[in-house]
């Protein structure tokens, strides 16, 4: 998992050299403007026919997304709080819930009304800038979503039907070549036998393929390609694609079924997959009644 502060940290600079406001700095990760090119699109002195910085962005929103400004804006200190406080209440709510509690079938709550027939179905985001931001704004409710199908777990039938139903309406509607995000953003965790499949794919020996290549995952459970996109991720593609690692292969891991059980790294990948984060969207429209979305679940 990447250092958070390191992640933002070159928005937060951009945002001190180009005196930019936190909207223009939120406009800009949607946009999927790179910070570390502001440089160049910053001479407007030089080069009078630009428009200053501020105001490129601004326009390129405008023309993108039909409207002046984000509708929610969060300061990296404020996400970067938020996230810490919120690791610390799910930490300490999952102590609480240690060992869990059991619950007579009779004390259940009544199970929440299906929204199959009436839900309307959430508009699409195929972006994956967007996807980022819209995730991470939506952690809170992601998080309450989380806890309520723990929760609705004892009547919860064929939820895994449910996601694979979503996930392949919606993959048929996103066009992975054009995205790639996971092949920079999220880390795929390779085996030997991975390494091994790429290292005969591309004809050097096991040994240099990983001195050249991988790292120790953090954990120690197999190899990373380390920090940045995918060494193999050329115009989008992977250049490997015949021998890939089977995490790629099975990257976003919806239809692997025990969706309860990988709820936490659905979350995760929500941020970086758009396929994933429209499957959450439609999942929370169709299994989670408006009157329960906002109620206290414990995790
Ligand atoms: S090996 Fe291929 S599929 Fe896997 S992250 Fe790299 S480019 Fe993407
Ligand atoms: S699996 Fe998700 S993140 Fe990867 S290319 Fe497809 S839509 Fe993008």
């Amino acid at each position: 998992m990447k250092n958070l502060s390191s992640k933002y940290q070159p928005w937060i600079e951009a945002r001190k050299k180009y005196h930019l406001s936190h909207a223009h700095i939120q406009m800009a990760r949607e946009l999927g403007l790179n910070p570390k090119e502001f440089g160049k699109l910053a001479n407007h002195r030089q080069e009078p026919w630009k428009l200053p910085l501020p105001e490129f962005i601004a326009e390129l929103y405008r023309k993108r997304f039909h409207k002046d400004r984000p509708d929610d804006v969060r300061p990296f200190e404020q996400i970067v709080a938020d996230k810490k406080r919120q690791k610390q209440e799910r930490k300490q709510a999952r102590a609480e819930c240690d060992p869990p509690i059991r619950v007579a079938a009779g004390d259940l709550p009544p199970p929440p009304a299906p929204r199959l027939a009436s839900a309307p179905v959430p508009a699409l985001e195929t972006d994956p800038a967007r996807v980022r931001v819209l995730a991470e704004q939506k952690e809170d409710e992601n998080w309450r979503f989380r806890a309520f199908l723990k929760g609705a777990k004892p009547w919860l039938q064929g939820l895994d039907d449910t996601v694979l139903r979503h996930a392949d309406e919606v993959s048929r509607q996103i066009d992975c070549c054009a995205c790639g995000n996971c092949c920079r953003e999220a880390e795929p965790v390779l085996s030997d036998a991975d390494a091994g499949r790429l290292a005969d794919h591309l004809g050097v020996p096991w040994d240099q393929f990983v001195g050249q290549y991988l790292q120790p995952s953090e954990n120690g459970d197999g190899y990373v390609f380390g920090p940045g996109p995918c060494p193999f991720l050329c115009d989008n593609r992977c250049s490997v694609y015949a021998a890939r690692p089977d995490d790629c292969r099975s990257f976003p891991h919806l239809h692997k079924g025990e969706f309860l059980a990988r709820l936490m790294q659905a979350l995760r990948n929500a941020t970086i997959c758009p396929i994933v984060y429209n499957v959450l969207e439609r999942l929370k429209a169709e299994l989670w009644e408006s009157d329960t979305a906002d109620m206290d679940v414990p995790f």
